[in-house]
């Protein structure tokens, strides 16, 4: 039986609502706190949630109001010099959703709300106090807040990271920048569908939206790291003029870039991975999410692992006596998956930056890989992952023994 009542939640993205939100199911008094002075409901941009992320969902009962904002996208396609080659699907699973980030938050944010979870937003957390009997919180605007446990939820720059290990490694950029658009085209693109596009010089991807509209991804190579600040600092018409030469030669990358309009660009910003992580937790503090494990983006599983996890550790803290306790278990459960994923990332993510010889490689190889790839061997244990959330954590642990 739990000793754990209370919890501060730190980070309202992705993560932190659906920890917040999976705590109270566990019959925890959570609270989450947000460093933004609102919900960040206009972040444009697109995601991709896999089955074994809305099936997680599903748990705190969020997975329908995503289904309902989303586009199903039921085949991947590799395109290579410009030939799409689609691959296999897997039996049995629901597509993947296509959801617009901003809208993924809103919903997100609107179940947590109706569960019955108190957001404080302009509170960045800057530091803790732990004792035996709890952990207090600071915050940059002087207010403090005491609890049982404390989940750092708070992204791939973790605040809550270094302040459970000031050796904690930092993340890594990739040498690439992310910009995305939600596009009018009206060009031949298979519906329910998903590209993963190498360009004559750079790595895109697309998606049909359908009624006449893609949505697509450019990983701008890009040597010097850039914040987003000063990324989003930088006119768009900039970005734009190097993107439409960057794609110039590729179909349909190039005619994307140049119906992309400077209203439709969006400045993802520097694209990261987080190296292993050595500590995930110490004491009555966590981490959940990017801010421990945050594979490429190449994977498509970024989001729908911090879902995960977060139920993960709501169910860990439910079962197990005390935090400690609960939190080793939580990473018992979570490092080998989420490393895997990494691992299968970080392969797909080197295949972005190669040369001019290794891209012609890639063209002559590609449908020979793609004809005999085991989809179901690549994919099939991370799409068909499933949280048993009624069953006792000691049962699952069991299996993994
Ligand atoms: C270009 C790109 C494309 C991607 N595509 C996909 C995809 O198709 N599919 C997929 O599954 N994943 C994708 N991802 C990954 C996905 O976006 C992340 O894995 C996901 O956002 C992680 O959620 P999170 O809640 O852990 O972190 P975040 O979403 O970063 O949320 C962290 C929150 O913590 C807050 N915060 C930070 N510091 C503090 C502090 N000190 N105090 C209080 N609050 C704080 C922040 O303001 C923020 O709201 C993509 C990522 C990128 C960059």
């Amino acid at each position: 039986m739990s000793t754990v009542r209370t919890a501060m939640v730190i980070g309202g993205g992705i993560a932190g609502p659906v920890t917040a939100t999976a705590l109270l199911k566990a019959g925890i008094d959570a609270r989450l706190y947000e460093a933004y002075p609102g919900p960040s409901y206009n972040i444009g941009s697109g995601l991709a949630l896999a089955p074994n992320g809305v099936a997680a969902l599903d748990i705190i009962e969020a997975g329908e109001a995503v289904r309902e904002i989303a586009r199903p996208i039921s085949k991947m396609g590799l395109s290579v010099g410009g030939k799409d080659i689609f691959m296999p699907g897997l039996s049995g699973l629901e597509p993947l959703q296509l959801v617009d980030r901003g809208e993924l938050h809103r919903a997100l944010h609107d179940r947590a709300v109706a569960a019955g979870v108190p957001i404080e937003y302009n509170k960045r957390l800057i530091d803790v106090v732990e004792d035996e009997s709890g952990i207090t919180a600071r915050f940059a605007d002087g207010s403090t807040a005491t609890a049982d446990a404390l989940i750092g939820a708070d992204g791939i720059r973790s605040t809550v990271r270094g302040l459970i290990d000031p050796d904690a490694p930092g993340p890594e950029y990739l040498n690439m920048l992310g910009f995305g658009a939600m596009i009018d085209y009206d060009g031949d693109i298979e519906p329910e569908s998903m590209t993963f596009a190498f360009g004559k010089k750079a790595y895109y991807l697309y998606g049909a939206t359908g009624e006449g509209q893609v949505m697509w991804g450019a990983n701008l190579p890009h040597k010097e790291y850039l914040s987003l600040t000063a990324a989003r600092a930088i006119p768009a018409s900039h970005w734009l003029s190097i993107l439409r030469e960057t794609y110039a030669e590729d179909t349909p990358g190039g005619e994307f870039a140049r119906r992309t309009t400077e209203e439709q660009l969006e400045v993802v910003g520097a694209l990261h991975i987080m190296p292993s992580v050595p500590h995930w937790f110490r004491g009555r503090m966590a981490l959940v999410g990017d801010a421990v494990h945050a594979p490429s983006n190449s994977s498509g599983q970024g989001a729908s692992l911090a879902i995960e996890s977060a139920i993960q550790v709501a169910r860990c803290l439910r079962d197990l006596p005390t935090p400690e306790e609960a939190f080793a278990t939580y990473e018992r459960l979570r490092r080998g998956r989420v490393e895997a994923v990494a691992a299968r990332a970080a392969k797909a993510n080197h295949s972005k930056t190669l040369g001019p010889v290794g891209r012609k490689m890639m063209q002559l190889l590609a449908p020979v890989f793609v004809r005999m790839m085991d989809t179901e061997k690549t994919m099939g244990p991370e799409q068909r992952y499933r949280i048993d959330w009624d069953a006792p954590v000691y049962k699952e642990l069991a299996k993994t023994a």
